[in-house]
């Protein structure tokens, strides 16, 4: 029989108060990605309200004119097909423009003339850390922010525990941490969110949701790019600092956290800071670093790291980690977090694995049972899938047979007619919404860096070098034993 289909979903269009938005580096590579294509699909659905001001702000000179024709090229090559035709030309015709230097005076006077009081005041600072301060002093110089003002800050946030204390101390300076929206994107995905709702909308996950009856987590993240032009950038950061640091512990603290009174800003992120602070400190045993060789990728040749470097270095480009959540719930439950550059596919994905039942009634009957698992699809597709065991169809004369079967939860199946959002839609409408929940707190990101720092400290005490790994390959053979030191297979 055919599984039915469901209905497809109409999403109603909340409409959203007057704002006046100032991207401060808009002319760089994530404003023409992600926040300008994220502004534009908001455009169409109705959610930027006539007379809203979207206003670019770069160091380069542009008049206003030159600026759009820029906007409109980007939405071409990163938003094509979003809209109508008039659409787009509505939305082209209402960003404006203002050359500003941050570490300067150019451009501020003009810039604080064009913002109208009495509405929400959002500024995205989507330009180098190293100008996060510089924004923050500026606006207040310039009288713009007000009380109600709402700064948007990037990833890296801080390279490490004492750059995001003094980061968080300049912000401070000039706005309250109500008003400061740290983004981690990974929090405006859909499925991430949604590991929320299947925890705590559910009654059946949260009652075996602890170390009676989870045997370990995996969480990785893949990917299959190598350096892609962000040389230096990532040169000087490596792997745990440009991706655990941030989205994977934010993933770790939604698996591991307490039910929070209620979905908002202060429950949520309070349940999740407790997580992040019960994270054990690592000696070096526990982790396994490597860089990436030449190798193939989809059958295509990548020359290795040092050589997209041009230099050799000591940068780690993969990192696996067996890392312990100290508290009552996860006693001896290891979390293996792993992710890498060049590997074999692109995924990020969530696996919770179950112990085995007790007893098996089936084993005289010659079954092998299989622990029951969650994986979560994050990256590339979205979808939920609960492995259950299964008897396999037939008269059983010669023994049970037993399967692992799949229970999926298929995002694009479930929900027809739901258009998947980029994650930065959603965190630019809780921008203007004031609402601060998908957003990473003070204390979350200063517990984050103090468990990495240790994680560094270990490493620089043992003069640890990553180990090689070909390109194409899961990492080093050392990520794959730190598992299967436990009896544990990495989820492929
Ligand atoms: P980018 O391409 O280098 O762009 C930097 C932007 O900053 C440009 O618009 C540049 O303007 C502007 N800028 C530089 N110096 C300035 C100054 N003194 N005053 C005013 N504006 C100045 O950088 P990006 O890749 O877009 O990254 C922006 C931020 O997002 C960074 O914090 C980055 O770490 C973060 N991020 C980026 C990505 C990504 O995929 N790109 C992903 C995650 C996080 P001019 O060109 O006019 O000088």
């Amino acid at each position: 029989m055919d599984r039915p289909k469901s209905r497809p979903m109409v999403s109603r269009v909340i409409p959203v108060e007057l704002f006046d938005l100032v991207v401060f580096g808009a002319t760089g590579d994530l404003a023409q990605r992600k926040i300008l294509p994220a502004l534009l699909r908001r455009f169409v659905a109705g959610q930027v309200p006539e007379g809203s001001r979207l206003i670019g702000a770069a160091r380069s000179e542009h008049s206003v004119a030159e600026y759009r024709a820029f906007a409109e090229a980007a939405l071409a090559e990163h938003a094509a097909g979003v809209g109508t035709a008039e659409q787009r030309k509505a939305f082209i015709e209402t960003l404006d423009y203002v050359t500003v230097d941050a570490t300067g005076a150019q451009g501020w006077p003009e810039l604080a003339t064009k913002l109208v009081a009495g509405r929400v005041r959002a500024f995205y600072f989507s330009v180098a850390p190293r100008l996060f301060g510089a924004l923050a002093e500026r606006l207040h110089k310039y009288g713009m922010a007000s009380g109600d003002a709402r700064i948007v800050v990037e990833k890296p946030f801080g390279r490490d525990l004492a750059t995001a204390e003094a980061l968080n101390r300049d912000l401070a300076q000039h706005f309250a941490e109500r008003q400061i929206y740290r983004i981690d994107h990974y929090l405006g995905k859909e499925t991430v969110q949604n590991l929320l709702a299947l925890r705590f909308a559910n009654l059946m996950f949260e009652p075996i949701w602890n170390a009676a009856h989870i045997d370990h987590v995996q969480i990785t993240v893949a990917e299959t790019v190598g350096l892609e032009g962000r040389v230096a950038f990532y040169d000087d950061a490596g792997a745990l600092r440009d991706m655990v640091q941030n989205h994977m512990l934010q993933l770790l603290a939604l698996v591991a956290m307490e039910p929070p009174g209620s979905f908002n800003a202060t429950a949520v992120r309070d349940e999740k800071v407790k997580v992040l602070r019960a994270l054990r400190e690592m000696g070096t045993g526990k982790t396994v670093t490597g860089q990436y060789r030449a190798g193939a990728i989809g059958g295509k040749a990548v020359p290795g790291y040092d050589e997209e470097l041009g230099k050799a270095s000591n940068t780690e480009t993969f990192v696996a980690i067996k890392a312990h959540v100290d508290n009552w719930r996860w006693k001896g439950v290891p979390f293996y977090l792993r992710t890498g550059k060049r590997l074999p596919q692109r995924v990020t994905e969530i696996m919770v694995q179950f112990r085995c039942v007790p007893h098996s009634i089936f084993a005289g009957k010659g079954a092998t049972m299989q622990p029951n698992r969650l994986v979560i699809g994050i990256q590339p597709e979205e979808n939920i899938s609960l492995s259950l065991m299964s008897k396999v169809p037939g008269l059983d004369r010669e023994g049970i047979r037993l399967r692992q079967v799949p229970l999926d939860i298929s995002m694009p199946d479930a929900f027809v007619g739901q258009h998947r959002r980029i994650a930065y839609e959603r965190l630019l409408l809780d921008l203007i919404e004031g609402d601060q929940t998908l957003f990473v707190r003070r204390d979350e990101v200063e517990a984050q860096w103090h468990w990495i720092d240790a994680i560094r400290a270990g490493w620089r005490a043992e003069g640890l070098a990553p180990k090689p790994y070909t390109s194409g390959s899961w990492g080093p053979s050392a990520a794959i034993a730190l598992a299967e030191r436990d009896g544990v297979s990495w989820h492929e």
